[in-house]
């Protein structure tokens, strides 16, 4: 999906005004490698005036790895990575990390947390869901209530759904006039724009399953005792727009992929693959971001510890 490398370089450098190197988060692979990770993550992102369509993207792609299991050892490599990097992002408190994702019902957002955050340590990381507004947040702007949740320098924040369902469910059901969601795209893209002057970097992950593997899911949620919570017939009703989210979702993402936020689209119909692309996609970006644990206050090794 990334070709046309380097055209929309116009930010590069400007949004990290501290004192680290400028961190090249939209291409992080030339900044941490030799430019051809694998799994080959660059190739999901969406490059700024891209048009995805997703009926493009094959959500059972799994690139060469073949089965699950060839996909442990890079996983917890790049867990234990993700790790490591999350705490000098915690101790250098200069910087902070977005990550949005979003999906239809039953995509895997839950999963990907649990699978690519399970040895990063809670005190630095923070996961915020986000529901239909209550009448407090619908009484303000649709951004209110998710700046607040926004991280602050050293954390790293998860949005699991975002502002974007302000242009996804908004849009399917009318529960706004056209004129008012059409504007929201340029109104994201800047409110994107104004954290990243601030030091936050923002990734964005859609996590693309088919039709069909959300019926198994489905499914699976309604015949399995544990999963049965998690079964809501309004989930049915969602999945009856399936072709207007789509739309919603390729504009979503073609009008606000940008060089200072991108949008990366997962093949998710394999949990594990789509674990391992995230994960390497943002163990990468967090290196790229270089995070610097603070130099030691002078000659601490001189001092003697008193008994
Ligand atoms: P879940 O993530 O499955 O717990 O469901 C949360 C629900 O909240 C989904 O059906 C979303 O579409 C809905 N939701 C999230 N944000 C908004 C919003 N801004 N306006 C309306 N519904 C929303
Ligand atoms: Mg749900």
């Amino acid at each position: 999906m990334s070709h046309d490398k380097g055209k929309h370089k116009k930010n590069k450098g400007k949004h990290n005004n501290h004192n680290n190197p400028p961190a090249d988060i939209t291409e992080p692979e030339k900044t941490v490698g030799d430019g051809s990770p694998d799994p080959d993550y660059p190739r999901y992102r969406v490059d700024p005036g891209q048009r995805v369509r997703l009926k493009d993207v094959d959500p059972n792609d799994t690139a060469h790895f073949k089965e699950k299991e060839d996909s442990f050892d890079d996983l917890a490599k790049q867990v234990e990575r993700i790790s490591g990097l999350q705490e000098r992002l915690y101790a250098e408190n200069k910087q902070s990390l977005l990550i949005v994702l979003q999906a239809m019902d039953t995509g895997g957002k839950d999963g990907t947390i649990r699978g690519v955050f399970d040895s990063v340590n809670p005190e630095g990381c923070q996961v915020w869901s986000f529901k239909a507004p209550t009448p407090e947040e619908l009484a303000h702007d649709f951004l209110w209530r998710i700046h607040e949740k926004t991280p602050e320098r050293g954390m790293i924040a998860i949005f699991n759904r975002s502002h974007y369902e302000d242009v996804l469910v908004v849009r399917v059901h009318d529960l706004v006039p056209k004129e008012v969601w059409k504007k929201r795209y340029d109104l994201i893209n800047n409110w994107e724009q104004l954290l990243t002057e601030s030091n936050t970097v923002i990734i964005k992950f859609y996590l693309h399953i088919s039709r069909d593997e959300q019926k198994e899911r489905l499914e699976a949620r309604r015949d399995t005792p544990d999963k049965q919570w998690k079964f809501h017939t309004s989930d049915l009703a969602e999945r009856a727009h399936w072709d207007d989210y789509m739309t919603a979702y390729e504009d979503a993402i073609n009008k606000c992929s940008t060089d200072y936020a991108p949008w990366y689209v997962i093949p998710a119909n394999k949990k594990w693959y789509r674990n391992l692309v995230i994960a390497r996609t943002i163990a990468d970006t967090l290196e790229a971001m270089n995070p610097q644990f603070p130099p030691p206050e002078e000659n601490i090794s001189d001092i003697v510890i008193p008994d």
